[in-house]
């Protein structure tokens, strides 16, 4: 696929940003959408961007919760968001972490955010140009994932992200700080069309 067919795509993290930050999710019981998260996707849906959720799932790792269960959630998360007009195209999940202690996630991987294998899985797969597309997470790595694959970058406050915008050391700046989820999906929608600085 080239520049010129890819498209743009919305890449969101999970917890903090469209559900509620619960530590590990390691039961889909616990599993609990921000009130504006179904509207702001379905807003996007129908600007034409793609969804795509990139998500660090290390509690795999460390043996916390299974790949059957992260499975489970993100089909709940489909139902809800489906039985209200909205859908997210792909779901990608990093299920290692190097200090974990089931064997066969307990590895380095370029899948875990902030590098940038979930993006580049997405785009081979879905057709989607990163330097058009936005990354919003509540975590700073989110937004230097962003400015990794030349998106641009949107924190959100919600989950760790009021904690985050304190820490003004790092030399990293997102292109916007907003309240929450639909603040980005606001701030997504006035800038699509503008091209990346
Ligand atoms: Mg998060
Ligand atoms: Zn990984």
């Amino acid at each position: 696929m080239n520049a010129t067919t890819a498209t743009a795509a919305v890449f969101v993290d999970r917890d903090g940003t469209l559900i509620k930050e619960r530590g590990f999710l390691d039961r889909v019981e616990r599993l609990a959408f921000y009130p504006w998260t179904v509207d702001a996707i379905r807003a996007l849906n129908h600007a034409g961007l793609r969804i795509v959720l990139v998500s660090n799932q290390s509690g795999i790792a460390r043996g916390l919760l299974t790949e059957a269960v992260v499975e489970e959630v993100h089909g709940r998360m489909e139902s809800v968001l489906q039985a209200g007009g909205a859908h997210i195209d792909a779901y990608y999940y990093c299920p290692h972490h190097p200090d974990g202690n089931v064997a066969r996630y307990a590895q380095h991987c370029d899948c875990r955010k902030p590098k940038r294998g979930l993006v580049d899985r997405a785009a081979r797969e879905l057709g989607i140009d990163p330097a058009r597309s936005f990354i919003v997470g509540d975590r700073w790595l989110d937004v230097g994932l962003a400015r990794t694959v030349g998106a641009r970058g949107v924190l959100v406050r919600t989950g760790y992200g009021a904690i985050e915008e304190m820490q003004t050391t790092r030399d990293l700046a997102a292109d916007a700080i907003v309240d929450n989820f639909a603040g980005a999906a606001s701030w997504v929608l006035m800038n699509m069309d503008r091209p990346c600085r």
